[in-house]
């Protein structure tokens, strides 16, 4: 049976008017198994107006009560954690163990935004000049939005909504069409939990949708994640509209593998980031880099090996190391950079391109790929693929591997596997990219430190969740005052100055 799913406005279910729909994937089989309302412009300033109704009583609120609502979100979540996974694994194609990761990750940001008392603290100046006192306050924007992707669909939404509801503010959220039934729930778990209606709404669509969402005036701040080209475009958008934006895009991350490296280390490291989600992580690891020829022979020896051992399974088979991609395009898409890359003279060592899962011929699984002797001129390295394909780029030294994903178009992570301290704090300093692991395959900060790739990877000047969060989600005032009033100076025509 087909699942029918709905927007959720003002603390209600609704299908809409738009009459446009699309259809929800299950990625093991290929068949439809829901179908999500698609929003149109009406719908849309509809979802706006309620949030807009709705945020000046909510961030009266003080923010204490604010967080008692995050804390109760916190235990709601518990309570059906499981079911959750199950419903984010069957949209996605991620393993229910990888589902579990990825609404923990999710809630670790709730459970820092939960300490907005703190955040929100403004600062104070006594006696700036005499008798002249300053401080500045942290208020909330007012209605936020923002726009997440497919692979993330617990993790990212949190990333957004939390903070900026505890910031005081209204949130729209625009979750990918391809997997929301996650987001949904989530919402309705939050009014659950006290959150008044209308303050969180979700409006599902694509493009309409989310240019209603630029365009309005009502929305002053958008959040998004997703591919470069829609992340630029908006970015440039929002913008143009006058509105705060923070845009991050997709990812080319490298590791680095010196001479002196654990190999076995590395080869477990390369396996889990380079393949967990079939590739479908902004911070997978899509190249190799081995340091010096020893090291490329050893590592490519050791990959094939386990990389040819890989076990492709259902999404909730517990033995599968991976399941099947989101969508039959991104099957393609990933099958058409295999090819480009043999046709480019990459050597492929390891071909997934046929793979297919017994008695369910018409999922969308992709077998594990591993290319040898890709250079940085082949499509292979410059773009983003976004699948269970990994591509070793042989450096000859240090320097000339330190280089690669530091002039790399992408700026999103970047990891060195090293036993020697002088190299990695050389490279921590120098590499140019926005998140950096040492011995660390996926380098995503905790919660209270803050996410953000570089160059096309990322783009606005905040990053998400820790501080930056609340930095992004709220505007400063600062109050200059005096007392006692009544002192008389006569009136002064030079600007004031506390000399
Ligand atoms: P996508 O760009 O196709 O879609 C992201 C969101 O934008 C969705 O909600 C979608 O409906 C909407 N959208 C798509 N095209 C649009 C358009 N033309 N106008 C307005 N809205 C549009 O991305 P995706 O396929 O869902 O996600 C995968 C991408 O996200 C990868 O490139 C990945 O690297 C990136 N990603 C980046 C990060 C990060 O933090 N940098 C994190 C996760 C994913």
């Amino acid at each position: 049976m087909v699942r029918e799913l709905t927007h959720f406005i003002g603390g209600k279910h609704t299908t809409g008017t738009s009459g446009r729909f699309s259809d929800v994937y299950d990625p093991n089989t290929g068949s439809v198994q829901a179908r999500v309302p698609l929003a149109g412009r009406d719908e849309t300033r509809a979802a706006i107006a309620d949030a807009a109704a709705a945020q000046p009583e909510w961030a009266d609120w003080n923010p204490q009560r604010r967080a008692r609502v995050l804390l109760r979100f916190l235990q709601l979540v518990e309570g059906e954690r499981d079911a959750l996974a199950r419903t984010l694994s069957a949209e996605h194609g991620k393993t229910i163990a990888d589902a579990h990761g990825d609404i923990q990750r999710g809630l670790e940001v709730v459970e820092f935004a939960a300490g907005v008392p703190h955040l929100l603290k403004g600062e104070f100046t006594d006696n700036a000049g005499t008798g002249i006192d300053v401080h500045s306050l942290r208020g909330p924007l007012g209605v936020v939005a923002g726009i997440t992707p497919f692979n993330f669909p617990a993790m990212i939404p949190l990333w957004k909504a939390a903070p900026a509801l505890a910031c005081g503010n209204a949130f729209i959220l625009k979750p990918s069409e391809r997997d929301p039934s996650v987001p949904l729930r989530l919402a309705e778990l939050f009014l659950e939990a006290g959150l008044p209606p209308g303050v969180l709404n979700v409006v599902n669509g694509a493009e309409e949708a989310v240019d209603t969402l630029i365009e309005d005036p009502r929305v002053q701040a958008l959040g998004f994640v997703g591919s470069t080209p829609v992340a630029a475009h908006l970015y440039a958008a929002a913008a143009a509209h006058g509105k705060r934006a923070q845009c991050f895009g997709g990812a080319k991350n490298h590791m680095i593998v010196m001479p002196d490296a654990d190999l076995d280390q590395a080869v477990d490291a390369l396996l889990g980031a380079g393949y967990g989600s079939a590739g479908e992580r902004c911070m997978a690891i899509s190249v190799a880099v081995p340091v010096g020829e020893e090291t490329a022979d050893a590592l490519v020896a050791a990959l094939t090996e386990r990389v040819r051992a890989l076990r492709i399974g259902r999404s909730d088979d517990p033995d599968a190391d991976f399941g099947p991609l989101v969508s039959r395009d991104a099957l393609e898409r990933v099958r058409g950079h295999v090819d480009t890359g043999v046709a480019e003279g990459a050597e492929l060592v390891v071909d997934g391109r046929d793979f297919s899962l017994a008695g369910h011929e018409n999922g969308f699984f992709a077998g594990a790929s591993l290319f040898d002797r890709v250079t940085p001129s082949m499509t292979l390295y410059r773009e983003e693929i976004f699948g269970p394909v990994l591509s070793v780029v042989r450096a000859r030294d240090y320097e000339e591997a330190l280089h690669l994903p530091s002039e790399h178009p992408y700026g999103n992570g970047v990891a060195l596997f090293t036993r020697d301290g002088d190299t990695a704090r050389d490279f921590t300093r120098r590499v140019n990219t926005g998140m950096v692991g040492v011995n660390v395959p996926i380098p995503v900060p905790v919660a209270y430190h803050t996410f953000g790739g570089w160059k096309r990877s990322g783009f606005g000047d905040l990053n998400q969740h820790g501080p930056d969060s609340i930095r992004f989600y709220t505007r400063t005032k600062t109050v200059t005052s005096r007392w006692p009033s009544g002192v008389k100076e006569g009136a002064s025509f030079t600007i004031p100055t506390m000399g």
